[in-house]
């Protein structure tokens, strides 16, 4: 907390030369295409017939520990948007999601509303939201971003200046209201699109039925020749 109002001025210094070195390495080096912009990203790296499983609201035991046993069962990979206040109260689980290979998204500190917020307050939430991360699991890479209830505001600039990228998503399943497991099912079978990214929720509430539903539909995805991967980088 100490060295909060001191990083933002630190990031701005570093911002100006780390941005022309990036024009004059944007012409010729394609890995510089991975360069988070504030474009809100929907879909996955690959297209086609793949699906992106994104998590939100965790880390939240146990339904976050069993989520990660049906994804290590059926070798997925997916994105786990954390909610700052959760990762301090569960940080051992955060070490888990990573230590089984998942990409991590910050979700900001509180779960706010922050459509409305300027920059400044922004850069400071989501600052706060990767440094409890990093308390959790040092030096964690958080390639990506998603706004609390996907109010953007100008949460995808403040966001790429930070170094990730806005994740977005093309289908929700409104399981944060839980309308029985089949029902999750049935909306996942008939809403999937190719190269969808997908939102899910493992936290801020009971979401068994929606561990239940992925444990049924991944296997059901992948019998008709969906496969999971993740999302891209830029729109
Ligand atoms: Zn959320």
């Amino acid at each position: 907390m100490v060295n909060r109002s001191r990083r933002p001025r630190r990031a701005r210094l570093l911002a100006i030369p780390l941005a022309a070195i990036g024009l004059v390495l944007g012409m010729t080096h394609p890995a510089l295409a991975d360069n988070p912009t504030s474009t809100v990203v929907d879909s996955t790296r690959g297209g086609g017939m793949s699906v992106g499983l994104t998590f939100d609201d965790g880390p939240n035991p146990p339904d976050t520990l069993r989520l990660l046993g049906v994804l290590r069962e059926h070798h997925v990979k997916a994105v786990f948007c954390l909610w700052g206040d959760h990762v301090r109260q569960h940080p051992e689980v955060v070490r888990r999601i990573v230590a089984d290979g998942h990409t991590l998204c910050n979700h900001g500190m509180h779960h706010d509303d922050m459509a409305a917020w300027p920059a400044q307050k922004i850069r400071a939430d989501l600052l706060e939201t990767s440094a409890a991360i990093r308390a959790a699991v040092p030096g964690a890479h958080i390639p990506y971003f998603r706004a609390p209830y996907g109010s953007w505001g100008q949460t995808p600039t403040v966001a790429a200046d930070l170094g990730m990228q806005a994740l977005g998503w093309r289908l929700a399943v409104g399981d944060w209201d839980p309308p029985g497991t089949a029902e999750l099912i049935r909306r996942l079978r008939e809403g999937i699109t190719p190269g969808a990214v997908v939102l899910l929720h493992d936290g801020g509430g009971d979401r068994s039925q929606t561990v239940d539903a992925v444990a049924a539909v991944i296997p059901a995805l992948r019998s008709e020749g969906w496969h999971l991967s993740l999302p891209a980088r830029r729109g």
